[in-house]
């Protein structure tokens, strides 16, 4: 249903939510949860996504709590509901699953906004700061077994998947060169990282962005290496070198590296990214839409990024929807960097979503659509086909047997 069309203005002020549900796709290895909220209006409803792999039923499930508070109430009081979600239950909704429930019906408010008003979401927030978007992928295009899985004893395959990434139009990607290791290791796992970023480099020159994720991975020891080791190949970030819990330890490999440090996606309230930027833990924040409280907050998130000169570039591994979210966001925001994309996670992802804007696939590169809201139109009958699935199991244990971080 495109919406572009429908003039919605003469509603705008006594319309209500009339029911809130959940579409859950199964897309291999997360499942995508699309949030649909319905209001009294005809043809008027918002899409939002709150995947969180590995929790989707809490997540519906906190959904449907969360519908209680907002069924009859005005769906454009979006601050106001916002509120509600985090504040009336008593518990506040910083745990990842209620936040992640909160930022996908978020999502879908202000995608209602935007039909009302019949702009798309950026041009609620002061217009497009921007003309263009730069996207990375990661190596394999999202392809589980590609990025999680090519070992690190083999640079060859490494410097093999980083050419196709240029090849696709990619000027920019990221890797996961970095194994797990015990929270004490000898050179080995240090030089294994170091010989596949090398063939990174190699492989596609110094124009083209290399990224490394650490999945939180490293001790704060092991990090601080990690980084040391992997400075001299000006990486356009490292992600993640330790536990983001770790505030001291990010802000000390921060301060002992030239390349910039990346993390944030695992946070979920302002507060948590005060503490982040207070202690320089990052010079680049990595804010998940999906999680950190929808719009609503990440808009405060990055206010609060800019009083400290910390760049955006928002967490994105999941949906569709995401990234349209991501986008809208990017096109607002002078701080955002590039747009974290997925394409081919599962051969299927554009039958499910049609989006308004437009990628150049020679550059990678994304042009804003003018569609309103998020611009994204969604074919129900194709999320019906790929039903609720167990996500696949990811589990990580050291040589010893000792449980590690995936
Ligand atoms: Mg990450």
């Amino acid at each position: 249903m495109i919406l572009a069309s429908q003039d919605f203005s003469s509603w705008k002020n006594n319309m209500k939510i009339t029911a809130i549900e959940t579409h859950v796709c199964h897309a291999r290895m997360r499942n995508w949860i699309f949030v649909k909220v319905i209001t009294d209006q005809p043809g008027l409803i918002g899409w939002g996504e709150a995947t969180l792999e590995w929790h989707t039923r809490g997540v519906v499930g906190s959904i449907q709590d969360l519908s209680e508070l907002l069924i009859g109430e005005d769906p454009t009081r979006i601050e106001h509901l916002w509120q509600m979600m985090w504040r009336q239950h008593f518990w506040h909704g910083s745990g990842v699953v209620r936040s992640t429930a909160i930022s996908g019906i978020d999502l879908a408010l202000w995608d209602i906004l935007g039909k009302v008003h019949g702009v798309p979401c950026h041009r609620l927030w002061g217009g497009p700061v921007r003309d263009s978007i730069r996207m990375y992928c990661h190596l394999g295009g999202g392809n589980l077994e590609s990025f999680y899985e090519t070992p690190v004893d083999n640079a060859r395959q490494f410097a093999d998947l980083a050419q196709q990434a240029v090849a696709d139009g990619f000027s920019a990607f990221k890797s996961m060169a970095v194994p797990p290791t015990m929270p004490v290791e000898g050179l080995k796992a240090i030089k294994a990282a170091d010989a596949c970023v090398a063939a990174m480099r190699e492989a596609v020159g110094d124009d083209i962005d290399i990224m490394v994720d650490c999945h939180a991975r490293p001790s704060p020891a092991m990090g601080m290496q990690f980084a040391k080791a992997l400075d001299q190949y000006g990486l356009y970030f490292f992600e993640e070198p330790c536990w983001p819990e770790s505030l001291d330890s990010l802000a000390a490999i921060n301060a002992a590296v030239t390349t910039p440090i990346a993390t944030g996606e695992r946070l979920t309230h302002l507060a948590a990214f005060r503490n982040l930027f207070e202690a320089r833990g990052c010079e680049i924040c990595q804010l998940d839409l999906t999680h950190c409280g929808g719009f609503t907050e990440a808009r405060r998130i990055a206010a609060l990024a800019d009083a400290y000169r910390i760049a955006l570039a928002p967490h994105n591994p999941q949906g569709p929807i995401s990234t349209a979210a991501s986008l809208e966001f990017g096109f607002s925001q002078p701080s955002y960097i590039i747009c974290e994309a997925v394409h081919q996670d599962v051969p299927w992802r554009s039958d499910v979503v049609q989006e308004s804007y437009v990628v150049d696939e020679a550059t990678r590169t994304v042009t804003p659509g003018t569609a309103p809201g998020l611009g994204v139109t969604v074919d129900e009958d194709e999320i019906r086909k790929h039903p609720f699935q167990q996500e696949l199991a990811q589990r990580v244990f050291y040589s010893d047997g000792a449980v590690g971080d995936w």
